[in-house]
């Protein structure tokens, strides 16, 4: 695979691009034509060689500038957007311009403001780039094709830095927060593997609720939540770490919550697809969101999976699965949204539309406005759809998206770029808003943490005022991942 990308990196070697980029590069020293021996300091070393890493070929222009391209997903050469890769060997103070040059999609937030993220030893947390150092552009010299430059000033000699296309979000990072979970030992809280992926790895089911909820004959009311079907939408996985980690804590609502709900949530429909690095697909290039309607246990088993949990709980009397909400990231909108289904019974239609509204006045990333509504034919094998055919005509189906970049801030619009933690924050949201849309009674001690997430507005649907505030194959380890 390194000697591939390095016979690649050769100039004069990297004539077309099509179907070249294989592999992700390893410790791959780019150096200039002609040059022989070790590479010297401020020579750049490129890795994408680790869980979620993406890097497929590095090409040398100059000492200060370098072609970069994406290796597409695994199987299915029609994705290249995810990128995730290391440089080291770096001078200090070293000015460099990074040139992504084989984006699969023309339409990008990357011309809306949006940027790539950086972590370094020196900024422990990701950042995004600064936007004065980041362009998107048609490129003469790539064909026309859009390209991503982005400059960057190296501070420190000893460092690795690594830069993404938004905050990674592992499957290792997942199995951590799993297991501390577990060894947490909550009395409600419980996590089980439904079953293996292609390549072997745990695909796990949480199912949090007060114990009572699971004695045999009792009524149940559940809410099932998935995430990371694609496999790059990276923040739909901190929108759902947002979700358990409420729905998990002592916050009085959180405990409403338990004690009227089971929430099951399977928080990565696709590891492997995470693990490869991959944008959309799976392991065998298929795209998951498009396969719930019959998933083979041998080439979708994690869909084959969870499918038949939903079709157990459909045949339990004593189980009623109220909602289902997939959640995913966009790459071409800002602010958060949903998508709904399109129903011939009106009442049905209509039923849909409270959760958003909900949310609206509790979110102020998310957008009702956003929101819509369809049968699209190029939908029908979604998990959304799908389900609202296999689901009773009281359970309510969406795709819950996040954007890739920010959401407009109330008053000024301007665009906010989203962090780590205000996706999370959405992901509180979203399990306060089943709080109102049951129309719990109040919590007796209600914290301010509860007011802070909140928009304000009515508390309860019932209650006179605004509806909503709606403004219109990896081997290591990612670096990132947390000790
Ligand atoms: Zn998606």
């Amino acid at each position: 695979m390194a000697e591939r990308s390095r016979a690649a990196a050769q100039p004069g070697r990297a004539a077309g691009y099509g179907g070249i980029v294989t592999g992700n590069v390893s410790r791959f020293a780019a150096l200039p034509s002609g040059w022989s021996g070790p590479p010297r300091r401020g020579q750049l070393v490129f890795d994408a060689s680790f869980e979620s890493g993406n890097l497929g070929r590095v090409d040398h222009v100059s000492e200060f500038e370098y072609d970069l391209f994406i290796r597409p997903d695994t199987c299915n050469p029609r994705f290249c957007v995810w990128f995730n890769f290391t440089v080291e060997n770096v001078k200090a103070s070293q000015r460099v311009i990074f040139n992504i040059v084989n984006f699969s999609k023309m339409k990008s937030l990357y011309r809306e403001g949006m940027t790539p993220v950086v972590k370094s030893s020196s900024r422990p947390k990701w950042q995004r780039l600064p936007l004065k150092t980041v362009y998107y552009y048609r490129c003469p010299r790539h064909r026309g094709n859009y390209v991503l430059s982005f400059a960057f000033c190296f501070d420190r000699v000893d460092d690795v830095y690594q830069f993404a296309y938004c905050y990674p979000y592992t499957h290792t990072r997942l199995r951590r927060c799993l297991e501390g979970l577990q060894r947490r030992g909550l009395p409600h809280v419980t996590c089980e593997q439904l079953g293996l992926s292609v390549q072997q790895r745990p695909f796990d089911l949480l199912t949090i609720t007060s114990p009572e909820n699971l004695h045999p004959g009792k009524e149940r009311k559940v809410v099932l939540i998935t995430a990371r079907v694609h496999p790059g939408e990276t923040p739909s996985s901190f929108v759902c770490q947002g979700i358990i980690d409420f729905l998990v804590g002592q916050h009085p609502v959180a405990k409403a919550l338990r004690d009227r709900l089971v929430f099951k949530i399977a928080p990565m429909l696709n590891p492997d697809g995470v693990c490869l690095g991959n944008y959309r697909s799976s392991l065998m290039g298929f795209d998951l969101n498009r396969h719930w309607l019959d998933p083979s246990p041998w080439a979708h088993p994690t869909l084959h999976y969870i499918k038949q949990q939903i079709v157990h709980m459909t045949k339990d009397p004593h189980t009623s699965l109220q909602f289902y909400i997939d959640i995913h990231a966009h790459s071409t909108k800002i602010n958060s949204f949903m998508y709904g289904n399109v129903f011939e019974d009106e009442r049905r239609c209509q039923r849909q539309l409270l959760f958003p509204r909900l949310l609206c006045q509790n979110a102020p990333d998310f957008s009702y406005s956003g929101t819509s509504f369809n049968r699209d034919a190029a939908k029908a094998g979604t998990g959304r759809r799908s389900l609202a055919g296999l689901l009773d005509e009281m359970s309510l189906c969406y795709t819950l998206e996040v954007s890739f970049c920010g959401y407009a801030a109330e008053g000024s619009g301007e665009t906010v770029p989203y962090t780590e933690d205000t996706y999370m924050r959405l992901g509180r949201n979203v399990a306060k808003t089943f709080f109102d849309y049951y129309r719990l009674p109040p919590p007796r001690a209600e914290t301010p943490s509860f007011r802070q997430d909140r928009a304000p507005g009515p508390s309860h649907p019932g209650a006179p005022g605004r509806w909503c505030g709606c403004r219109s194959s990896a081997t290591r380890q990612d670096p990132s991942a947390p000790s």
